[in-house]
């Protein structure tokens, strides 16, 4: 099948490589010339695990290519996937632009019937403009279809290869035959095909990311009653997990959500409640909670040294919003870096692959170290934002002898309070009873 994706970021690139791996012949379409130039000359634009052997394999055997030129990409496709950012407008509201702009020049390009496939995160309706975009200057029959992405970062490819289920939403018979031939290999085992009504699968989306969100809202706010009542969040989580209604996922504490899905898709949600006159009280919470918590890490930061950082040195391990990327979009760790600044302190910061996006946006504004006991040297206080495998178990006797001061906060309680303690250092973690 030729198969065309408009927008090569994290979702267009998993799924171009990951249909071309399928036998598909599959063209990437940008506008971002120097991310397709790079492409071409097998430079990655993005961190994601197992991507560039992937992409590079069905690059050399013919079956992925890349391109600027919609038209070109466009001519000949059967399925057309739509894959550009849907980022958040100033009122909350998912911003359409490019998504309604890569309609239009699909549109204009179809040379033949196609199911044009909308992958980004959506509001509900959007289908129905789209629709309206392409017929203007269509010269085909065409089907608009919803296909939300459930893939997560840092573990994309597998999500991708192996999805727990595929929603389609369209009343198009031609188009949901189309896409179940598309899906076939990827889901031999059991059919996990879902087909409804296209607005049923573009609020899917929105309600499979908000519940996942609540779940750590949730457990954020729960934490911080934990602090107060000296009870450990860490055992209050095992003890709820294990029931088989709640299920262990997505139960951590930490410091807050961030990424470039959950926090714009909650605000776009509630916009999307708002427009019709409806109040989305549990997500106004979410949002709510996961702001407070995005500050909560510093506060303690600012109280454990009694109100003032001037010239103190803080360690920051972990940068990307969770471990397994390179994205920084709303990451906890910015939050917490920007309030160390603007109290004076001075921020060091490591990370496995995400310093360049960092340095990107805050320059020279904090200083970056490959290397993580570097980044810890003379510091008086260090705090671990992402769980990276490499920080969970790194040598404390090393720490310990090369900090200033042995403080630790650990935003993703993955130390042992009671070891580190024992060890001398001063622990922080967050909802692990009250602190010192
Ligand atoms: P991204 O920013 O990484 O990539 C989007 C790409 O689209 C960019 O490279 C941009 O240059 C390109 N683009 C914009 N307008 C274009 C046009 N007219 N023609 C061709 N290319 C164009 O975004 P992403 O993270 O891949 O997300 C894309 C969509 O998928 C969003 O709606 C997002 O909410 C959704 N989504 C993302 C994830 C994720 O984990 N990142 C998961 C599921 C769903």
């Amino acid at each position: 099948m030729k198969i065309c994706v408009i927008g090569t970021g994290y979702v267009g690139l998993v799924a171009g490589a990951g249909f071309a791996d399928m036998g598909n012949d599959v063209v990437c379409c940008d506008v971002d010339a120097q991310k397709i130039d790079g492409l071409k000359r097998g430079v990655m634009p993005i961190y994601e695990p197992g991507l560039d052997k992937l992409v590079t394999l069905n690059v050399t055997e013919g079956r992925l290519t890349f391109t600027t030129d919609v038209p070109h990409g466009v001519a000949g496709a059967e399925v057309i996937l739509l894959a550009v950012g849907t980022p958040p407008g100033p009122d909350g509201s998912a911003d359409l632009s490019f998504i309604l702009k890569a309609a239009e020049q699909v549109g204009a390009a179809l040379t033949g019937w196609s199911v044009v496939v909308t992958k980004s995160t959506v509001p509900v309706g959007t289908g129905d403009k789209i629709e309206a975009i392409i017929k203007k200057v269509a010269k085909h029959e065409f089907a608009v279809t919803s296909n939300p992405e459930f893939l997560k970062e840092g573990d994309a490819v597998a999500d991708f290869m192996k999805p727990d289920r595929v929603v389609v939403g369209t009343d198009d018979k031609r188009a949901v035959e189309t896409l179940r031939a598309l899906y076939a290999p990827f889901t031999r085992t059991t059919d996990r095909m879902l087909v409804m009504d296209r607005r049923s699968a573009e609020l899917t989306k929105y309600a499979a990311n908000s519940m996942l969100a609540t779940r750590i809202s949730f457990m954020n706010d729960l934490a911080n009653l934990c602090e107060l009542l000296g009870a450990d969040i860490e055992l209050v989580r095992r003890g709820m997990g294990s029931d088989a209604r709640i299920g262990p996922k997505f139960l951590f504490a930490g410091p807050g959500f961030g990424g470039s899905c959950f926090p714009k898709d909650l605000r776009a949600a509630i916009s999307t409640g708002r427009e019709v006159g409806y109040k989305l009280e549990v997500l106004d919470a979410v949002v709510a909670v996961n702001e407070r918590q995005k500050q909560r890490l510093g506060e303690k930061i600012i109280t454990h040294f009694g109100g003032d950082l001037s010239g103190k040195r803080i360690a920051v391990w972990g940068l990307a919003f969770k471990p397994g990327t390179d994205d920084i979009r709303e990451a906890p760790a910015l939050v917490l870096i920007d309030r160390l600044l603007t109290a004076g302190a001075i921020v060091s910061a490591s990370d496995p692959v995400a310093i360049e996006a960092v340095r990107k946006q805050l320059g020279d504004r904090i200083k970056y170290d490959e290397s993580h006991y570097e980044c810890a040297q003379g510091a008086d206080a260090l705090a671990l934002l992402t769980e990276w495998n490499e920080f969970r178990r790194p040598s404390f006797e090393r720490l310990k002898s090369i900090m200033r001061h042995p403080v630790l906060f650990d935003g993703r309680n993955v130390w042992n309070p009671a070891e580190l303690r024992a060890a001398g250092f001063t622990y922080y973690g967050i909802g692990r009873g009250k602190d010192v």
